[in-house]
């Protein structure tokens, strides 16, 4: 219960991995802030949370809009304290051949997946500094270790991830704050379910030979959340049964 005391931000908690590492952080001790568009989706989590004993709250609005950003957090602030966590979650896929991509898809997807996160955490890193204590995890991709032909627009907006994790490791470092990125191999969440991809054939295929769930990077997210991953920054930590190995 390392984190008894301390409020968790997780955006996209209502569904997949964002699901998960609510579920993870509030059995870890924290006070959970599931942020999600979705309030039939989110208020699930806070019930599941709840019926292991835990305490958490949905917030419903876009975490890539900087007035929602600041209207939630401050509701975060009043009703459940300081962001200490932030799970940097909430994302959106994309799958088209790169001449067709418009300037529209790649806007949308770098707003989300890239604009959001970095948004977010400037509005969330002053609570964390004023504790002198605080731990980022920011939710990437494996297509931005390997690349991914047909989603340059997505993986490159989590490529920008992996760079904002380094640069924000590297600001904060001396101030307690640790910033850390998982990039999720093949994870079988609703997301996967809803793309143009065989999930079967690929898990088939995969060395383990199944895709992964959403508790394997909730276990990573509660790691990089506790006491004991306190020299642990900077890093992107893969999570992905071994199908992208450095
Ligand atoms: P998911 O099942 O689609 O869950 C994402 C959740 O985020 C949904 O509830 C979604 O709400 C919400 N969301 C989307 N945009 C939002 C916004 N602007 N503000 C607030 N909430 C928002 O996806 P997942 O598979 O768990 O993925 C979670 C993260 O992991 C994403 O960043 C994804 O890119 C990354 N990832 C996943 C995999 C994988 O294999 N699953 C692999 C690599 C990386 P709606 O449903 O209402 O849109």
């Amino acid at each position: 219960m390392s984190l008894k005391g301390k409020t968790a931000v997780v955006t996209g908690g209502g569904s997949g991995i964002g699901r998960a590492c609510s579920v993870q952080l509030a059995r870890d001790g924290a006070a959970v802030a599931v942020w999600d568009l979705n309030a039939e989706s989110a208020a699930e989590t806070v019930r599941l949370i709840e019926a292991e004993g835990g305490q958490a709250k949905a917030y419903i609005g876009d975490a890539s809009d900087r007035a929602s950003i600041e209207q939630i957090l401050g509701r975060v602030r009043t009703e459940l304290g300081p962001v200490l966590v932030l799970v940097n979650n909430a994302g959106i896929t994309g799958f088209k051949a790169f001449l067709e991509i418009s300037p529209e898809d790649l806007e949308r997807i770098y707003r989300i997946n890239l604009m959001g996160p970095f948004f977010l955490t400037q509005a969330a890193v002053p609570d964390m500094l004023a504790a002198g204590w605080g731990r980022i995890i920011n939710i990437s991709s494996s297509s931005a270790q390997t690349g991914a032909m047909g989603m340059t627009h997505y993986s490159s907006s989590k490529g920008g991830i992996v760079a904002l994790t380094k640069s924000l490791a590297q600001e904060f470092a001396a101030q307690g704050i640790t910033v850390n990125n998982i990039p999720p191999g093949f994870i079988d969440t609703p997301m996967t379910r809803s793309s143009p991809v065989d999930v079967d054939a690929i898990a088939a295929a995969s060395p383990m030979k199944r895709a992964g769930k959403p508790e394997d990077i909730a276990a990573a997210c509660g790691f990089l959340a506790s006491e004991a991953a306190g020299y642990i920054t900077g890093q992107t930590f893969g999570v992905n049964g071994g199908r992208v190995i450095y």
